[in-house]
């Protein structure tokens, strides 16, 4: 790995040295707080009060009338909840060729991966830096890349000047594949992952965690699973994979002589708690209560899904995974896939979708579709002792959307106006860990304009050095 990362932040990062987060907050007389705690509150004119990146206390804003804080925030005009966990997003590769591939033109994944291994390390630090924006600037504070990051050395200054939650891995393959993935024999991709979780699990005062990250069952032996998942429970730590059932993967198992994709990674000893299943479409019923019965995670991409084409009317059983226990937590998948990173729009899409697709109004409820964005996400990543409800000893990892805009009126049902009326653009404030991340509409640790301008070179440049072009689009640009 090469040393350039100083440099790289130099010129883009307005805030290199980190800030001295106020040591207590107070978002005072929110409209409402949605605690997402046990019995699911909803605080009318309620405030919250943080001291050294914990929420220290919750409720109306009269029984906090005295308590004190560094930084007061009149929250009147906001709807406070739990920030957003991005449970399966590939942050570094999609930006700089987001909007390039036309809508049919099927699977965009050979040429994704292309761009990708063309990618160098200072091109993958700014776009992921653009990804870390329009992340916060819509409410994330949590994200995970299932192992597309190469060169986290370079990268980790964009977290942290970011100052959100990153859950990395190193991706590994060991096996053949229809795209370019990093492939390495069975010891090597242990002893990389096993170096990957020693190095950085921890990291970034704890926001940071590293998992073991093998990229599907049909690029991965079934010894090199059964060894990664072993370095995940001795390490504490958890394990994602890309993971599909379906008439197509189950052809692919049973060539190799098992039976469902799902009954094969149990059959390994791969499923547990410690394990978040990507994707997740296509199961049937025995699929479903294998990840139940073995306290298995996933993380679905409803957006994905909808402009993938996927058939969710078929191959979607988010409502059966969630009425079994199961922690479901929700996705925005490459920005190649689903287009863009906002949790609230996912969150619409995974409300209306099964609605739609089993004709069914009781598919999905709002309330459910934020729970996948906060409590059962967090769950879902093993942070649930840590994040996704507004109640004391939590990290004070908040987001508060304006109501003063057109789209939040009239105002009667914040969960349902925010699931079905609004998107990420209303997010106000951003606060990780006490620090505000987003403060009234602006992030401060990068110059947008000039970042904006750097993607969309690198992309130019990626198109030319990979000789991967599409028409631009259907009609004539004169
Ligand atoms: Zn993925």
């Amino acid at each position: 790995m090469s040393s350039t990362r100083p440099c790289l932040a130099g010129p883009f990062s307005v805030m290199l040295d980190g800030i001295v987060p106020p040591t207590s907050l107070k978002l005072d007389h929110a409209r409402y707080v949605l605690t997402l705690d046990a019995q699911r509150r909803i605080i009318r004119d309620g405030s919250i009060l943080t001291e050294a990146g914990r929420i220290t206390r919750v409720g109306k804003a009269d029984d906090l009338a005295s308590a004190q804080a560094d930084r007061v925030i009149d929250a009147h005009d906001l709807v406070v909840a739990p920030g957003f966990v991005n449970a399966h997003m590939h942050i570094s590769y999609a930006h700089p060729v987001r909007g390039l591939f036309p809508d049919d033109l099927g699977s965009p994944l050979v040429h994704v991966f292309a761009f990708q291994a063309a990618m160098t390390e200072e091109e993958e630090y700014h776009t992921s830096l653009l990804a870390l924006v329009e992340l916060a600037r819509s409410g994330t504070v949590c994200l995970l890349d299932p192992g597309s990051t190469k060169f986290p050395d370079a990268c980790l200054q964009a977290y942290q000047d970011a100052g959100l939650r990153v859950v990395l891995g190193e991706g590994v393959t060991d096996d053949e594949a229809p795209w370019t993935l990093p492939r390495y024999a069975i010891a090597e991709a242990v002893r990389r992952t096993e170096q990957f979780i020693d190095k950085w699990n921890g990291r970034l005062d704890g926001r940071l965690r590293a998992w073991a990250m093998p990229f599907s069952p049909e690029t991965c032996s079934a010894e090199l699973l059964r060894a990664l998942k072993r370095v995940a429970d001795e390490r504490g730590t958890g394990l994602t994979l890309h993971h599909s059932s379906g008439v197509e993967a189950r052809r692919h198992h049973r060539a190799r002589g098992v039976g469902s994709p799902t009954e094969y990674l149990e059959s390994l000893g791969i499923l547990g708690p410690n394990v978040l299943l990507a994707h997740a479409l296509g199961l049937d019923e025995a699929e479903v209560d294998a990840i139940a019965r073995t306290g298995t995670a996933v993380v679905m991409c409803p957006v994905t899904a909808a402009k993938g084409a996927r058939g969710v009317g078929a191959n979607g059983r988010m409502p059966e995974l969630l009425a079994r226990g199961v922690r479901v937590a929700l996705g925005c998948d490459s920005p190649n896939n689903s287009n863009h990173l906002d949790l609230v729009r996912a969150m619409n899409m995974a409300a209306l979708q099964y609605k739609d697709a089993r004709q069914d109004l009781r598919q999905i409820p709002a309330e459910a579709a934020l729970e996948m964005a906060t409590r059962l996400g967090a769950e879902a990543l093993g942070l649930g002792d840590e994040i996704g409800s507004i109640e004391p000893g939590k990290r004070a990892d908040l987001v508060a959307f304006d109501t003063q805009r057109p789209e939040w009126q009239a105002l009667w049902n914040p969960v349902g106006t925010l699931v079905y009326n609004a998107d990420g653009r209303s997010v106000h404030t951003v606060v990780v860990d006490g620090r505000v991340v987003v403060d009234g509409y602006r992030q401060t640790f990068v110059d947008e304009r000039r970042l904006f301008a750097t993607v969309q070179e690198i992309g130019e440049r990626l198109q030319a050095r990979t000789g991967i072009h599409f028409p631009l689009t259907r009609w004539p640009v004169v």
